[in-house]
């Protein structure tokens, strides 16, 4: 097999296997539970899930998306996650072969992480976003494009510009406005992704929660503050793709 392909086989499995531990970590961690025991396990039995249990086709055929020890049915953001990180492997490989699509991959994991997390459950851990910002710095230090300076420059231009936005909001309207995480993150993501890319990630996270808010209004699906995705979320979402056009469109 060319190196070409082997790539985004290779991230696509590893993307499968971390995806169970970081659906283990979104499903565990808000529940104060231990995710130190490992992979994907049935919620209701403890059972350690099986591949065929994990990948949704598979389990739906095989036993109706169910736990094979006790029949409860599996919480879908395993499936959800583990789909996703192999996909996310899966493009890292394909539009960078080699060890910048590793780094780009783990940028990915610990994006659709923090996402999953922010998503479900409204939090942003720190010791994630300083392990997504850590990651970023050695894939600077190692030399993967862009430069240390420009990420350096992006983690304060990110963290800076939205915790102004939420000084600003705070004054104006006397509450907060945005999770305190939500600086940071967009700081770890200036860290990967440089200055240069904040503006359009602010762009494509907009675009998306807009997106998802007129869908909502035109299903006919009330929108409140309670209902909105969180920025964290977004921000998340959008920084992933714009990773891969970078790796794309560079000279
Ligand atoms: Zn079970």
């Amino acid at each position: 097999m060319s190196a070409a392909m082997a790539w985004p086989l290779v991230l696509t499995i590893l993307g499968a296997i971390f995806g169970s531990f970081i659906g283990a970590l979104v499903v565990r961690w808000p529940a104060g539970r231990s995710v130190m025991d490992g992979r994907s396990a049935c919620d209701a039995c403890g059972r350690t899930l099986g591949p065929a249990e994990l990948v949704p086709l598979v389990s739906y055929v095989v036993q109706r998306g169910r736990c094979r020890g006790c029949g409860v049915a599996i919480d879908r953001r395993h499936w959800w996650i583990e789909l996703l990180a192999a996909a996310i492997g899966g493009a890292a490989g394909l539009v960078a072969p080699g060890w910048e699509g590793v780094g780009g991959a783990v940028f990915g994991w610990l994006l659709l992480a923090l996402a999953a997390l922010d998503l479900t459950a409204f939090w942003l851990p720190d010791r994630l976003t300083g392990l997504l910002a850590a990651a970023g710095l050695i894939a600077g230090a190692a030399g993967f494009a862009p430069p240390l300076t420009d990420r350096l420059i992006g983690g304060g231009f990110g963290f800076g510009m939205l915790a102004l936005v939420a000084w600003g909001y705070e004054r104006t309207r006397g509450r907060a406005g945005m999770g305190g995480g939500d600086p940071k993150l967009l700081g770890a993501i200036g860290l990967w992704l440089g200055w240069r890319m904040i503006p359009a990630v602010l762009v494509i996270a907009s675009l998306i929660g807009l997106g998802v808010a007129a869908f909502a209004h035109w299903t006919g699906r009330r929108i409140s503050r309670d209902t909105a995705l969180p920025f964290g979320t977004l921000l998340a979402v959008a920084a992933y793709p714009a990773w891969i056009a970078m790796i794309v469109l560079a000279p």
